[in-house]
C-alpha cells in the first residue's frame, strides 16, 4: 500500500493459537526491565504471541481507544546497489514503546512473523522457525559480545501455522526490541518523494527522540573544506527547509545541527562495522533498509560468523557480485551512509551558502541547489574521513585487545593484524579459534623457533588444515613466525615474567569468545527443535550465546565440547538463502 505524510500504518498482530513459548532471553528481560520470573507469566506468553496488546477501544467506533495501537513502519531502500522502491515492515509490527526505570533507556517493542501488514506485498508476514531460532540467537550473542544489535526477547513456536516456503515449515514469532527500528531506508522513501518537510521532521525526531536532543550530538567536524563562508544568516530561508533554529552556537554559519546529526549516525555505524570485522559477523544483506540510524546490528537473514578466515566469503547464497562479502562491509556501510546523507543534503548543505551578495547575484532558485549539493558534498566528505579513521580506530582497539596487547604500536598493523589474517587465509585456519586458543598460550613456550613451531599445531583443525603434509610444515613455519612478532610485543607489553601470562590469558579470554552461534550450529539447533521436538538444546545454547566467554557452562558436556570444537569439516562456511 502507498502512504503517503506518513511513514507507519496502525496494524494489529494476527492472534495465535495455542502458541508454545520455545525460549526467553534473561539478559534482554531484565535490559527491558522485566524480572526473571515475569518470563514464565501467561501475559508474557501472550503478549509476545501476538494475542495481546494494550489498547482498548473505546465504544463502537473502533477508531478511539487507550493505550497504544500497534503500527508498522514504512520504509523504502537501495537493494544490491538499485532503488527497490517502497518497502516497510512487511512481517514486523511494533508494540509500544518501554523505558526500564533503573537505566532509563527506552526500547520498541515489536513482533517478527505476526501477519501481514499493509507493506507485506506479495509475501505472507510470516516468519519460519529456521529464521526465527537464528534471529533469536544471533541478536543476543552480538549483544553478549558488546556489538550494538536489535535485541531478542523471546521466540515463539506457532504449531498451528504452516508457512509455505520452498516446503511447509512451522511459523513462529520473534519478540525483538531496539532503541530505535529507524534505517538509513526511512529516508530513502521520503528523498525518493521530494518529501523535505517530513525528512526535516523525522531527522528532529531521531535527534530529540532517539539521541536525547541536540546537545547529545557532537560538536560540528573541522575538517570541512569551506570556501564560501557567509558573512550572516540572511540567506536562510524557513521556505526551503531551512530555518535560523538550524544554525546553533559556535557552528552558525559552518555547519548546522543536521551536519552533527549526521555525523552521529556515520560515527556509531563506523564503530559497528569495525566490530563486526573485528570479530568476523558478516550481516549478508546490508542493503540501505537493512542499516540502522541507531548503529544497530539489524536485520538478520544470510548472516554468518567467519569460520575459515576468507575475507571474500558472503554468506548470502545469492550475492553473486560478492557485494556483502566480509571484506566488503566497511565499503557498503559507506555507501548506505552516503545514500543518507543525499536524502539529509538540503538540510546539511545549509549551513553555510555563499553570501547575501551572491546569492542575490544569483538569485534564481536553480543557482541555489548547487551550492547545498556542493556544501553537503563537502560535508558528507569530510564526515566520510572521519567515518575511515574512526573505523580503523576502533578496529584497531578492538583487534589490540583480542591480541591480548595493551598498547598500539603504528606496526602492528602489518606485523601483527595483516599477516595474521594473510596466514589465516592461506592455511584456512578458524578465525575465531585462533584468538581463543592464542589466549591460553605461555610467553615461556613460545621462546624458541622449534617450539613456536610445535605450538603452530594447536590453530588447526583437529581433521587437518587441507590434509596434506605440505600444509601442516608450512602451519609450522608461517604461524610460528607469526608467534615470534606476537611474543615480541607482548612481552613489549606485559614483560616476560610467567605470572603476567595467567592475568593477559584472562584478559584475552574477556573478549574472545568461547562460543560463536556458526552457521552448521544453527543447523544442527534448527533440525532437532523442529524435527526432534528437542526442547532442550536451545536453552542451552543461549546459556552459551549469553554468556559466550566462560570455559564451561557446566551443562551438557558432550554438547557442550561439540558446539566449541573444529567445524566439522563439511560444513565450513554454509551460505544460506533469504527465503526465511
Ligand atoms: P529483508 O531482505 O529481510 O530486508 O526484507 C526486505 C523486505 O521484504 C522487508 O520490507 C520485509 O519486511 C519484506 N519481507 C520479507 N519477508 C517477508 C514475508 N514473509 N512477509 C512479508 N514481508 C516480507
Ligand atoms: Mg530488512
Ligand atoms: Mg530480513
Amino acid at each position: 500500500r502507498m502512504v503517503r505524510n506518513a511513514l507507519y500504518t496502525y496494524v494489529p498482530p494476527v492472534p495465535s493459537e495455542d502458541p508454545e513459548l520455545l525460549g526467553v532471553s534473561r539478559a534482554a528481560l531484565r535490559d527491558i526491565g522485566l524480572k526473571e520470573e515475569e518470563a514464565n507469566s501467561e501475559e508474557l506468553k501472550q503478549v509476545v504471541a501476538g494475542n495481546k496488546f494494550y489498547w482498548e477501544a473505546d465504544g463502537e467506533e473502533n477508531k478511539q481507544g487507550k493505550g497504544v495501537y500497534p503500527w508498522a513502519q514504512c520504509y523504502g531502500g537501495f537493494q544490491f546497489g538499485s532503488w527497490a522502491g517502497q518497502l516497510g515492515d512487511g512481517r514486523a509490527i511494533s508494540l509500544f514503546e518501554s523505558t526500564n526505570p533503573s537505566t532509563g533507556v527506552r526500547y520498541e517493542l515489536q513482533l517478527k512473523g505476526a501477519g501481514k501488514t499493509p507493506y507485506s506485498r506479495f509475501a505472507d508476514g510470516r516468519a519460519v522457525l529456521r529464521s526465527s531460532i537464528r534471529e533469536f540467537v544471533v541478536s543476543e550473542y552480538l549483544n553478549a559480545l558488546g556489538i550494538p544489535t536489535t535485541r531478542a526477547l523471546s521466540l515463539t513456536l506457532l504449531p498451528k501455522l504452516d508457512v509455505v516456503r520452498e516446503r511447509l515449515e512451522p511459523g513462529a514469532i520473534v519478540c525483538r526490541f531496539a532503541q530505535s527500528w529507524l534505517r538509513i531506508g526511512s529516508f530513502d522513501l521520503l528523498r525518493s518523494r521530494g518529501d523535505r518537510e517530513n525528512i526535516r521532521k523525522l531527522a528532529t525526531y531521531i535527534a530529540e527522540e532517539v539521541f536525547g536532543g541536540w546537545d547529545k550530538l557532537p560538536a560540528r567536524l573541522d575538517n570541512v573544506d569551506d570556501e564560501n563562508k557567509p558573512k550572516d544568516d540572511t540567506h536562510l530561508d524557513p521556505s526551503r527547509g531551512v530555518s535560523k533554529d538550524d544554525l546553533q552556537g559556535p557552528e552558525s554559519h559552518e555547519q548546522n545541527r543536521f551536519a552533527r546529526l549526521y555525523r552521529e549516525i556515520v560515527r556509531r555505524n563506523a564503530k559497528t562495522v569495525a566490530a563486526w570485522q573485528a570479530y568476523g559477523f558478516m550481516n549478508g544483506v546490508l542493503n540501505t533498509d537493512n542499516t540502522s540510524i541507531f548503529g544497530l546490528s539489524l536485520d538478520f537473514g544470510p548472516f554468518a560468523f567467519m569460520d575459515n578466515f576468507d575475507p571474500s566469503h558472503t554468506p548470502n547464497h545469492d550475492d553473486m557480485m560478492l557485494r556483502y562479502a566480509y571484506r566488503a562491509q566497511p565499503t557498503i556501510i559507506w555507501w548506505n551512509l552516503v545514500r543518507l546523507g543525499e536524502s539529509l543534503g538540503e538540510l546539511i548543505g545549509a549551513g553555510e551558502r555563499v553570501d547575501q551578495e551572491t546569492f542575490v547575484e544569483k538569485g534564481v532558485e536553480e543557482d541555489f541547489a548547487p551550492v547545498l549539493i556542493k556544501r553537503a558534498e563537502n560535508i558528507i566528505d569530510a564526515t566520510g574521513e572521519e567515518y575511515k579513521a574512526l573505523f580503523l580506530s576502533e578496529y584497531r582497539r578492538l583487534m589490540t585487545k583480542r591480541l591480548g596487547l595493551k598498547t598500539q604500536k603504528q606496526s602492528d598493523f602489518d606485523n601483527l593484524f595483516s599477516n595474521l589474517l594473510d596466514t589465516m587465509e592461506a592455511l584456512e585456519l578458524d578465525f575465531n579459534h585462533f584468538f581463543r586458543r592464542l589466549s591460553s598460550v605461555k610467553v615461556a613456550d613460545i621462546a624458541t623457533e622449534e617450539a613456536r613451531q610445535e605450538k603452530a599445531k594447536i590453530f588447526a583443525h583437529s581433521e587437518g588444515t587441507t590434509g596434506l603434509n605440505e600444509t601442516e610444515q608450512s602451519l609450522k613455519e608461517k604461524v610460528g613466525a607469526w608467534l615470534e612478532s606476537w611474543r615480541e610485543r607482548v612481552i613489549e607489553d606485559w614483560g616476560e615474567d610467567a605470572s603476567a601470562d595467567e592475568e593477559r590469558e584472562k584478559a584475552m579470554k574477556s573478549v574472545n569468545p568461547n562460543f560463536v552461534p556458526r552457521g552448521w550450529l544453527l543447523d544442527e539447533v534448527i533440525q532437532k527443535v523442529e524435527k526432534q521436538k528437542d526442547r532442550k538444546v536451545l536453552g542451552a545454547v543461549m546459556e552459551m550465546a549469553l554468556n559466550p566467554f566462560i570455559d564451561s557452562w557446566q551443562m551438557d558436556e558432550v554438547l557442550e565440547k561439540r558446539y566449541v570444537g573444529d567445524v566439522p569439516r563439511l560444513k565450513r562456511s554454509v551460505q544460506c538463502s533469504c527465503s526465511s
